[in-house]
């Protein structure tokens, strides 16, 4: 057998290790993490932090998309009212 002691492996599929996840720190090995070039450093992902991090930036992009529906309701409302204040006819 080979000793491994030392050898970290990845939590995903036991395979060597290539370096612990950015996020939650668990060792991954290189077919388990997405890599992303953050300025001049390279960050590895684990998987379950790549999905999780999808998910809170669709989130975080669905409460934009609401917030520009929210204000255009509000700028037609206002044009509406406007308008029934002071008929331009
Ligand atoms: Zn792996
Ligand atoms: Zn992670």
């Amino acid at each position: 057998m080979i000793g491994d002691d030392g050898v970290e492996r990845c939590v995903f599929c036991g395979a060597e290790a290539a370096g612990p996840c950015a996020s939650c720190r668990r060792s991954v090995c290189g077919d388990c993490c997405t890599l992303t070039e953050g300025g001049a450093k390279t960050w590895a992902i684990c998987l379950d932090c790549d999905r999780k991090g999808g998910r809170s930036l669709a989130g975080a992009w669905s409460g934009f998309g609401i917030w520009l529906v929210g204000i255009l309701v509000a700028l037609g409302a206002l044009v509406a009212l406007l308008e029934w204040l002071w008929p331009t006819r």
